[in-house]
């Protein structure tokens, strides 16, 4: 269970903590690391820190796929479950039968549920950057938040694609010039029993719109693969469209290519390390993925099985893995971008991938890059033989 140390206001009081894990963001890959440590019978002294309070800013339509909340144990989240998605272009309508159910989830009853797996002190501060290394190689890592500094061996960002405790000089890009996606949604009450997505320039040309029921309420949005387009208009024009009230916008950036998984000693996880799926712009999956290959990576370090060093090159190795599937789904982004203002292959491509069978082998294929499946064994394996830590990461390409 996470025990909070620190409140607002006047009840802000300095910090000065050494820990041995420090967990920069209590979102999906935050909190995922830490539900990962909970378990090492090493009982490390584990430390998450988020500007917000647990659960508090949601930035996600919250659409997963169920499986994942089956395994880490979260469905007392879901809210409404889907077996097929609904492909609205301009002129007709076509459906996507599933090979797995979707779900969407109350953003602030998740976290707790995960956050409640893990075994860490909790402290609302704003993570400002790395401080000087250490002298001693290998040391303790310094991070500096707006309530005094942090020590620990092993620091972790999952902060979101700002990557604040990237090296300096590293990812000098900023948006819209950077390579990120762009997405807002409106919150309107409300019922429906269609997962939808618009594939229409109306509302982004570049991109896609989506309307995902959640219990009470639909959450209605616009993503531009196009950085440069601003979706704020588009979506009053979807949600007028839906005959629904633009209630509680929220919006972010949203990376769609794979960045360094490691630097200065810090591992990036989540959208900070640029996990999240091109051309669906699917995160949380992601996030639970590689937060969960990251834990087990740092329990072997607590445990004393592998050093921080061999933790690194093992964690940019599997990340980096990953990297035809990123950049498949990005060439895929870039021919759907193309593709959406023409309207007659628009309808020709959703008609060629409509028909149950063609439809659950492509989503299947999708869906298998990263699989709920690939973790179904609770154990965190063997301590990594030599011959893998010997092994050369690949390069990974950054922003
Ligand atoms: C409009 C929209 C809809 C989306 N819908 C979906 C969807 O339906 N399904 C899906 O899979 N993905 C969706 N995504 C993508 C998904 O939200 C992200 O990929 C996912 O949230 C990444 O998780 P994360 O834990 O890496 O980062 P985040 O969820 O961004 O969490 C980062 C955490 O770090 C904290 N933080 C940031 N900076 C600091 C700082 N300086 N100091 C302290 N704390 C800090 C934040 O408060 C936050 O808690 C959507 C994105 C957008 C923008």
């Amino acid at each position: 269970m996470p025990t909070r140390a620190t409140k607002r206001g006047d009840e802000r009081t300095p910090l000065q903590i050494d820990c041995d894990v420090l967990i920069c963001g209590a979102s999906f890959a935050g909190l995922t690391v830490a539900r990962e440590l909970a378990t090492s019978p090493a009982r490390p002294r584990v430390v998450v820190v988020d500007r917000y309070e647990i659960g508090e800013r949601q930035t996600s339509a919250c659409a997963v796929p169920l499986p994942w909340l089956a395994l880490l144990g979260l469905t007392d989240a879901v809210l409404q479950r889907f077996d097929e998605i609904v492909a609205h272009s301009p002129d007709r309508t076509f459906s996507w039968a599933l090979p797995e159910p979707f779900v969407t989830f109350d953003y602030r009853k998740l976290c707790r549920l995960l956050a409640d797996q893990g075994d860490f002190v909790f402290e609302t501060a704003k993570v400002e950057g790395l401080g000087r290394p250490s002298s001693v190689a290998g040391g303790p890592l310094t991070v500096l938040t707006d309530r005094g500094p942090i020590r620990a061996p092993l620091v972790v960002d999952a902060l979101g694609w700002r990557r604040v405790l990237a090296p300096a000089g590293e990812d000098a890009i900023q948006p819209p010039e950077a390579f990120l996606s762009r997405g807002l949604e409106v919150h309107p009450e409300g019922r429906s029993d269609e997962l939808a997505l618009y594939l229409n320039p109306r509302y982004v040309p570049d991109g896609y719109s989506w309307s995902f029921p959640a219990g009470g309420e639909v959450r209605v949005g616009v993503g531009s693969f196009d950085p440069h387009h601003h979706v704020k208009d588009p979506t009053l024009r979807l949600v007028a469209d839906l005959e629904r009230e633009p209630h509680g916008f929220q919006g972010n950036w949203i990376p769609h290519k794979l960045r360094s998984s490691t630097g200065g000693g810090v591992f990036f996880v989540g959208d900070s390390a640029g996990h999240c799926l091109p051309l669906t712009a699917e995160g949380i999956r992601p996030a639970f993925h590689f937060g969960i290959a990251l834990g087990r990576e740092l329990r072997h370090v607590v445990e004393g099985r592998q050093t921080r060093e061999q933790a690194l090159r093992r964690y940019a190795s599997a990340s980096a893995q990953k990297d035809p599937a990123y950049r498949w789904l990005l060439r895929l982004q870039r021919l759907v971008g193309r593709v959406i203002p023409h309207r007659r292959t628009l309808d020709a491509a959703l008609r060629l991938t409509s028909p149950p069978s063609v439809g659950r082998r492509a989503w299947g294929a999708y869906l298998h890059t990263l699989s709920a499946s690939t973790w179904a064994a609770s154990d965190p394996g063997p301590a990594p033989a030599d011959a893998e830590l010997a092994a050369p990461a690949e390069p990974v390409p950054t922003v």
